[in-house]
């Protein structure tokens, strides 16, 4: 029923699209400006292509670009407002181009050809990736991965290069805007440029972090390490919130100095009675009365994730390497959960999820999903007045909802994504799915949140707070490589 009020919903969509389109024809100079383009014949008006890119992941904002450009080689300077879009893995519209063109990232290529795994003394493995492949196709043949992953692995190297590109092994190795080694990209002036941090550091720094508005990253050059073969995946339960967060932050100081008591992946999780759908797939059968029970009695628990990977040469030793690291945590006894699964399933856990909500019609439906970034110093309150006053209260919440620290040393600072100014901050993140006509609740609760947080961010004054000292930059990048403001418009 819910798929079929989506196909509805889409049709009328694609209806509407077509007239806004048929009226925009007749008075937007911009159509003619664009078929007057050597890009011509890689142009597309098609209403369904429209629709389809003119909303995102969360299926939230609309904003109807003029064309679709489907670029059969990379092309460069247009004087219209231009976003680059692939898997549309955004929220809230920064993939979209009103009255613009939306770059189809698609149409340049081809996986075979577009990953190449190279190694040299200095920099050990990497790959020259292009711009619009997939993470997971980044790793998947070659034996050798990425060392910073993100959860979900069906994200462009572009889309994750202009956001962070962050998961539990964030802590360890920092950010994928941590591990580029070198970028090529089209800038606003139609400039093909091939940027290192010796070479342009402005653009590359601008870029990495910069919602897509400072370029379109054609290739990047990632730094890979070796992929291990199995993952030792453990959970473990709280009940109490700061000996939660002291284990997190335990854990995430093991770094690679003490190689085996580093963990690869460090995570953790709110656990709720209403968001059980969300988190107790991970736990055996047997298991989901007492969790339940648990859960019923606290109301809130709070779940730390961990992984440790190995191979043929450390299987006989991981199991000890683990039961010194978990030792002496705080967790509530009895409530330890083990598995032991092959490495590619455990860094593509997310998308057998994904593949079942999308089975039960629960996927494409409007996402209002809302990520921060909350300092170490402020974690406590926020449980407070954040977890306990606002998402218990208005118990709408049936999402996973994400909470994990990171070092602050494993970012650099000249990165155009904005940190908190603390040695670890915790990403927060709440991946909601609503219904059509109730998303604004969870819109609601989202700013709700937002306001606990000062300072707001609707005047320009309060972005300043949030950038701190990184303002000035960034408006140095903007006067740079995004004076038109045409790259990127919805961020
Ligand atoms: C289901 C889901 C799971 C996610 N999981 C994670 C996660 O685990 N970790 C994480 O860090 N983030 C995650 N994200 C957020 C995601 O990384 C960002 O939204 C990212 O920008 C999406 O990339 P995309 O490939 O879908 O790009 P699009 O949505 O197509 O574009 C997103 C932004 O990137 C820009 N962009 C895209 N391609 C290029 C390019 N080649 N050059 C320049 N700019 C470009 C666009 O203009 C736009 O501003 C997730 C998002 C979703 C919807």
């Amino acid at each position: 029923m819910a798929s079929r009020c989506i196909i509805v919903k889409l049709r009328i969509t694609s209806a509407l699209l077509s007239m806004a389109r048929q009226c925009k024809l007749l008075t937007n100079s911009l159509y003619h400006k664009l078929l007057s383009l050597p890009t011509g014949n890689n142009l597309h008006f098609n209403p369904r292509t429209i629709c389809a890119a003119s909303v995102d992941f969360s299926l939230i904002p609309r904003e109807i670009p003029t064309a679709i450009l489907r670029p059969s080689r990379p092309e460069s300077s247009i004087p219209f407002t231009i976003s680059a879009r692939r898997c549309g893995h955004s929220i809230w519209g920064q993939a979209m181009a009103s009255n613009g063109l939306v770059v189809d990232m698609t149409s340049l290529g081809h996986k075979w050809r577009d990953i190449i795994v190279l190694w040299s003394r200095m920099l050990g493995h990497y790959a020259n990736v292009s711009g619009q492949q997939l993470w997971i196709d980044a790793w998947e043949k070659h034996g050798v991965a990425p060392v910073s992953w993100t959860d979900n692995l069906y994200l462009t190297v572009g889309g994750t290069l202009s956001s962070a590109g962050i998961s539990g092994s964030t802590f360890r190795y920092g950010p994928q805007i941590s591990n580029v080694y070198e970028m090529d990209v089209i800038t606003e002036n139609g400039d093909f440029l091939t940027c290192f941090p010796h070479k342009n550091p402005k653009l590359v720094y601008s870029a990495l972090g910069g919602s897509g508005q400072f370029r379109i990253t054609t290739r990047a050059r990632i730094a890979l390490g070796q992929a291990s073969k199995r993952a030792k995946w453990v959970r473990l339960l709280y009940s109490d919130f700061l000996a939660f967060t002291k284990d997190q932050e335990r854990l995430i100081s093991h770094l690679e100095s003490d190689q085996d008591e580093a963990l690869d992946y460090v995570e953790g999780l709110l656990l709720m009675h209403q968001n059980s759908d969300s988190w107790m797939s991970f736990f055996s059968f047997s298991d989901h009365q007492r969790l339940m029970s648990l859960v019923t009695k606290n109301e809130l628990l709070y779940c730390i994730e961990v992984a440790k990977y190995y191979d043929g040469r450390t299987r006989s030793t991981v199991d000890k390497e683990l039961e010194i690291i978990l030792k002496d945590l705080s967790h509530v006894p009895e409530f330890m959960f083990k598995k032991d699964v092959a490495y590619g399933d455990f860094v593509n856990r997310v998308q057998a999820k994904e593949m079942k909500l999308q089975g039960q019609g629960l996927w494409n439906v409007p996402q209002p999903w809302f990520n921060l970034f909350v300092p170490k110093s402020c974690i406590a309150d926020f449980n407070l007045g954040v977890f306990k006053n606002i998402v218990l209260r208005k118990n709408i919440t049936t999402g996973l909802v994400l909470i994990y620290p990171t070092n602050k040393n494993k970012w650099g600072d000249r990165m155009s994504t904005v940190i908190p100014d603390e040695d670890v901050f915790y990403k927060v993140g709440f991946l909601h799915s609503s219904g059509f006509g109730d998303w604004q609740e969870f819109d609601l609760q989202n700013k709700e949140v937002l306001r606990y947080l000062p300072p707001d961010y609707s005047t320009e004054r309060e972005w300043m707070q949030q950038f701190g000292p990184k303002w000035s930059t960034f408006q140095e990048s903007k006067a740079l490589f995004n004076l038109k403001m045409l790259s990127s418009p919805g961020p």
